[in-house]
């Protein structure tokens, strides 16, 4: 992998001005969120120690509910250590924490593939769990796979009948497969802009 490039302060400050948090404003620069970190911690800022404290989010605007981060979270460590029930959570809000917080990085753990669809910012990556707990966020057992890799070391990614809705000429199958957008891809979306309300992208998610 090329070494990451240097992130210059003007750089951080337009991807600033267009996003709602810092790591929204990692991926508008296309780069991990620890190199933006890295970066963003390095400038000062006129209101804040640096340009990373500027824009923490903490109160969480623009961003869905259920991905806020408030005072009654257990410490994501706790459920990393297996010290919490990893059941009372939202798997989609647990794996935005790891991303956000560090542990996990936006990346197949295989291959390094790390390239974003341009529509909605999407990756195709999934959270596979060695062990098959899906419960067990240990460390060690979770990882990253890109749609590859998961097809080739774990299983099938689409049933046979899914598989048959892409393929077939015939409109077998289709809807599920195709546009199933989460919370967490809903804020991806609202973060490019796409709509303010949850009506506007939906429906520009079916008119895609
Ligand atoms: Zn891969």
């Amino acid at each position: 992998m090329p070494k990451a490039r240097p992130l210059t302060k003007e750089h951080i400050l337009a991807a600033m001005a267009k996003t709602k948090s810092n790591m929204a404003a990692a991926r508008y620069l296309n780069c991990s969120y620890q190199h933006y970190k890295k970066w963003a911690k390095f400038y000062e800022s006129d209101t804040h120690d640096s340009l990373f404290e500027q824009h923490k989010n903490q109160s969480g605007k623009g961003i869905p509910k259920f991905l806020r981060i408030g005072g009654k979270e257990p410490a994501l460590l706790d459920l990393i250590e297996g010290r919490a029930n990893a059941s009372s959570f939202t798997p989609a809000k647990i794996k935005y924490r790891l991303l956000t917080e560090g542990y996990l990085e936006e990346k197949c753990a295989m291959c390094g593939f790390q390239e974003r669809r341009v529509l909605d910012y999407k990756m195709p990556l999934l959270l596979h769990f060695k062990d098959n707990n899906k419960k067990n966020y240990k460390l060690d057992n979770i990882e990253l796979l890109c749609y590859n890799h998961y097809f080739l070391t774990v299983g099938d990614i689409f049933t046979e009948k899914q598989v048959e809705g892409i393929e077939d000429h015939k409109p077998v199958n289709q809807g599920k497969v195709e546009w199933e957008v989460d919370d967490y891809h809903l804020e991806r979306l609202k973060e490019l802009g796409l709509g303010d309300d949850d009506k506007d992208e939906l429906n520009i998610i079916s008119r895609i």
